[in-house]
Parts: structure tokens; C-alpha cells; sequence
């Protein structure tokens, strides 16, 4: 089980969000919008093999609190 986490510069500033591989939005670090220039808007950080790692390593590179997000697919 692991979780991604992606990071987007363009929706309303710097933002990161923590998804679990199987998400619908995810898709193991892939994201739904293939056609889209990787590394454009965001870029995907991972696997880490825990949530909890995931936030861990928010922590790490020091990610303001108000930016840190987890997508409900993390707790289904
Ligand atoms: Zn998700």
C-alpha cells in the first residue's frame, strides 16, 4: 500500500496533497491527465510505503501546515 504525494504550484498557490496508489486521481504518481506536461503544474513525490511517512516527510521539507493536505482516498 502506498501513497503519493503531489505537490501543485498552480491551484491557488503551493499546495501538497497525500493520495493513496489507487486513487482515482492518482494513479500510482501518474495523474488523470495524461496529455498534461509533467512537471507544468505540480509534480509527483514518492511511493512512501506508509501515511504516516508521508506526513513524516512533510515535516522534513518543512511544508507550511495551511499547505499540507491528504485526499479522502487516504482513509477508504
Ligand atoms: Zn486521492
Amino acid at each position: 500500500m502506498n501513497y503519493y504525494i503531489y505537490q501543485n504550484w498552480q491551484a491557488n498557490g503551493m499546495s501538497y496533497t497525500i493520495h493513496k496508489w489507487n486513487c482515482g486521481y492518482c494513479h500510482c504518481g501518474y495523474g488523470m491527465h495524461q496529455n498534461i506536461e509533467r512537471g507544468a503544474n505540480g509534480v509527483w513525490i514518492g511511493p512512501f510505503n506508509t501515511l504516516q511517512l508521508a506526513q513524516h516527510y512533510f515535516g522534513i521539507i518543512e511544508v507550511p501546515i495551511d499547505q499540507r493536505h491528504e485526499c479522502n482516498c487516504c482513509y477508504n
